[in-house]
């Protein structure tokens, strides 16, 4: 008996039988592209085959090197290519898995001169022009895709996913802003579609019936002129004429501007035009894109949704995930937030991918957790992320651990992360946390200011006391109006007009809580569509119509001293989305200020040599943290020697990633 059973349903594809509805979706790692990174990446795979997964796709390899996303990047082209694939494989295999070779070809994505594409038409995303494809071009790389399909049957896997989403090649000929061809491979949307369906077709003849074959379909665009829902429909019909075995799922190109897997998108927000696709075919299909819990996925499957349902994050975010669903314990779950820091971000700035909330993904050979030699008496103080990560790893290796508090629960900065409208996903890590303090054997000390007596006696002694918020200098600071972000973001009232000193990421966080009318509501992906002008109802090119962002909950201004442009130093793959978030909603950002003063009248300020009142009803201060360092400069003086992490060690550009992956190392070690 599971609590989830159509999430546990096998799954028969005529010549093999998936046990379950899980997919684990094509993650680029980091580790695909040089063969002395395989080991770690076979281990990789084989510790999400352990936990349960029914099919593993890998990262994207390129058929060509014309397909390159970068400069001697992952590609499977040659035959003495294949031992290192077998790796992974034997692996999986050896683990009761099932692995299939994701074939991207980037496409005019590839960030290199070698680029091809339907036509020489460069891409907003990337610097380079690329070549456009000659009819002879094409053949040789339909050859080529056929080419890497027999390559991977060769190593061993057990089927292949042609990359058709996410704006790479396949992408490129669909789409009439990227294909201006009038040759028989471009021109109306019947002849855009022969380059993908040739594709699946050759494909299949080079592997044969009894192997999988995936095709990556982009079900929703988000660019200008992308293609219609119609047309999307009648692909997916001729890919599955053309041999597919499954039809996986994709939402907007990487050039697209609509968020689609941030945290702020709403759990499961495509599900319903997957449901619509699903009604038109008759192979299983793959619902993908922010579904991160059993129950979400156990629900679009009963509800006929999709027959499987793809996780790419989460299974970095936790290896059990399958097994920890499968035996009851949803709760046991270290979920995927979607906040892509340390996936997609390091991926973008050319670093091994690993995971917020779990510093082993993708180090699993480095970063190992292993019973303590000796047990000890260890004591952490604070239970924000650095604290918890610390404490937990250290109990689950066998040392008796007291983790003291000082208020009424756990969290640290994520109690107040999780109050920002788009970032609740940060109240599953606490009750992960929750969880595995109980399951661990952690002794939780609330309401408890640990002192230096009370740390007495222990072998060790840990200090992750975090962060306070840097207090500022400036004429009037101490106006009634003037509220730091935690007091706001703890319910403190906002008059109509506020403005915001600091446009760091907490700076743009209060923002957006101070801008949506009521920060409490729950995300919904109607609503959502709406805000960011997405439509997958009618036949809108793209799926794009005209953007209804709701009004703004009253007037702001965000404030930063330095010039230029504010939100750079947010993170790659999601400041884009809160930059324009705001700006739909009228905030006012403004660089290069310098702050005067405070009084009745609001706040004044210069920009160059203009001076400025902004009749604000309040002040928020967001001007950075500084570490709370009390106890352990206490410990000191005594001579007692301690650790110190997170916040704590050290303010400047904290965030949650090195404190929980300090936490865990920390724990990993003692
Ligand atoms: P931050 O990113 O360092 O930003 C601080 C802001 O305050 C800057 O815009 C800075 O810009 C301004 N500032 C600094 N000193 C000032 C002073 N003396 N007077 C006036 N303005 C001053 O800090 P943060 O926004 O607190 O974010 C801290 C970290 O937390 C970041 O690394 C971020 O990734 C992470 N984060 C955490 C959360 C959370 O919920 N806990 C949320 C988002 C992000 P100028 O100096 O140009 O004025
Ligand atoms: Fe998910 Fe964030 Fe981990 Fe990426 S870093 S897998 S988005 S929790």
């Amino acid at each position: 008996m599971t609590s989830f059973p159509h999430l546990f349903q096998p799954l028969d594809l005529g010549h093999v039988v998936l046990p379950n509805r899980v997919l684990m979706g094509s993650m680029h790692t980091g580790l695909e592209d040089r063969a002395r990174d395989f080991d770690a990446l076979a281990h990789y795979f084989a510790v999400r085959a352990r936990g349960g997964v029914g099919l593993i796709v890998t990262g994207g390899f390129s058929p060509n090197i014309q397909g390159w996303l970068k400069p001697f990047a992952a590609r499977l082209t040659r035959p003495w290519h294949r031992p290192r694939h077998r790796k992974i494989t034997q692996v999986v295999h050896h683990e009761g898995g099932r692995i299939c070779l994701q074939i991207l070809h980037a496409g005019r994505y590839g960030y290199h001169p070698l680029s091809v594409a339907p036509s020489a038409i460069r891409s907003p995303i990337t610097p380079f022009t690329p070549h456009a494809l000659s009819k002879r071009g094409i053949e040789y790389t339909l050859a080529d895709f056929a080419h890497c399909a027999q390559l991977a049957r060769g190593a061993g896997y057990d089927g292949v996913e042609v990359m058709g989403s996410e704006g790479y090649l396949l992408n490129q000929f669909l789409a009439a802003h990227s294909n201006h061809r009038d040759d028989m491979w471009g021109g109306d949307a019947e002849r855009r579609m022969r380059f993908p369906v040739a594709v699946v077709r050759r494909v299949r003849q080079a592997v044969g019936k009894d192997f999988i074959v995936i095709y990556r379909l982009s079900i929703l665009d988000l660019v200008k002129d992308g293609q219609r829902h119609s047309e999307i429909v009648a692909l997916a019909k001729a890919i599955e004429q053309a041999g597919a075995s499954l039809i996986n799922t994709g939402i907007g190109w990487h050039e697209a501007r609509v968020p689609t897997i941030v945290t702020s998108v709403p759990r499961a927000a495509f599900a319903e035009i997957s449901a619509s696709l699903r009604q038109e075919i008759s192979i299983p299909l793959i619902a993908s894109n922010r579904i991160n819990t059993p129950e979400q996925a156990e629900q679009l499957l009963a509800t006929g949704k999709a027959d499987l349902i793809s996780m790419a994050r989460p299974f970095l975010a936790d290896p059990e995930w399958v097994n920890k669903a499968r035996s009851g314990q949803p709760q046991r779950i270290n979920t995927c937030i979607a906040c892509n820091q340390a996936c997609l971000d390091h991926v973008f700035e050319n670093r091994r991918a690993s995971c917020l909330v779990n510093p082993q993904a993708c180090y699993e050979t480095e970063l190992r957790i292993r019973p303590a030699v000796k047990s000890k008496h260890i004591a952490v103080v604070g239970a924000g992320p650095a604290g918890l990560a610390c404490a937990t790893t250290l109990a689950e290796r066998g040392h008796r651990v007291t983790l003291y508090e000082q208020t009424d629960d756990i969290g640290g900065q994520f109690k107040l992360a999780k109050r920002v409208p788009g970032k609740e996903e940060f109240g599953e890590t606490l009750r992960y946390f929750h969880t595995r303090i109980k399951e661990t054997g952690v002794t939780l000390r609330l309401h408890t200011q640990a002192t230096v007596s009370d740390l007495n006696g222990y072998n060790e002694v840990v200090i992750a006391t975090g962060v306070g918020p840097r207090s500022i200098e400036l004429p009037g600071i101490a106006h009634p109006k003037v509220l730091g972000y935690a007091e706001v973001l703890q319910g403190a009232p906002v008059g109509p007009s506020a403005a915001i000193i600091g446009a760091g990421g907490i700076g743009f966080d209060v923002a957006e809580y101070l801008v949506t009318a009521d920060p409490c509501l729950a995300p919904e992906p109607q609503r959502w569509m709406r805000e960011w002008g997405v439509d997958s109802t009618s036949d809108a090119p793209g799926g794009l119509v005209r953007p209804e962002p709701p009004p703004p909950a009253r007037k702001l201004w965000l404030l930063q001293r330095s010039a230029g442009r504010l939100g750079t130093r947010l993170h790659k793959t999601t400041g884009w989305v809160h930059r324009a978030s705001l700006k739909a909603r009228g905030v006012q950002m403004l660089g290069g200020v310098s702050y005067v003063r405070i009084d009745d009248a609001g706040l004044h300020l210069r920009i160059g040599s203009e001076a400025k009142v902004l009749p604000v009803d309040n002040v928020i201060v967001c001007a950075g943290q500084q570490s709370r360092r009390d106890l352990y400069a206490a410990l000191q003086k005594q001579g007692v020697t301690a650790h110190l992490i997170g916040g704590a060690e050290r303010a400047a550009e904290l965030d949650a990633e090195r404190a929980i992956d300090q936490g865990t190392r920390l724990g990993a070690r003692l």
